[in-house]
């Protein structure tokens, strides 16, 4: 598709000014215009953010409970150390905290959001 006019609800190509052909949404907003790309592109980057947010407690249950798991099955005096002691409990969450947001990283590069107002870069 080619034209200047986006939707802002699907991020559709539109090239006359109106209802979005993509799915009947509108007004469409005129691309060439720099504060109209500004504001998609700021409201884009939120909701991928968000998008991202929601998944980090999964990831910290997902790192969590399989190593102190592990750890519970092959030590348990050790595993009580870790969960029960201050300093234990405190450099567990720790380590836990550090490798929870490593993988968080890694799964959101390794599946990005999609990002639906690509296109308007072209535009600049
Ligand atoms: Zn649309």
């Amino acid at each position: 598709m080619s034209g200047f006019y986006v939707c802002s609800d699907c991020g559709g190509r539109n090239a006359q000014p109106g209802a979005c052909s993509a799915c009947g949404e509108g007004p469409v907003l005129d691309g060439r215009r720099p504060e109209v790309r500004d504001e998609l592109w700021k409201s884009q980057e939120l909701m991928i953010r968000k998008k991202e947010r929601r998944l980090l407690p999964l990831v910290i249950l997902g790192v969590s409970v399989p190593c102190l798991g592990a750890v519970a099955m092959y030590n348990q005096t050790l595993f009580l150390g870790l969960v029960f002691s201050p300093l234990g409990s405190l450099m567990t969450a720790g380590s836990l905290a550090v490798i929870s947001f490593a993988v968080w990283r890694a799964v959101c590069k390794a599946f990005p959001v999609k990002r639906t107002f690509d296109w308007l870069s072209e535009l600049r």
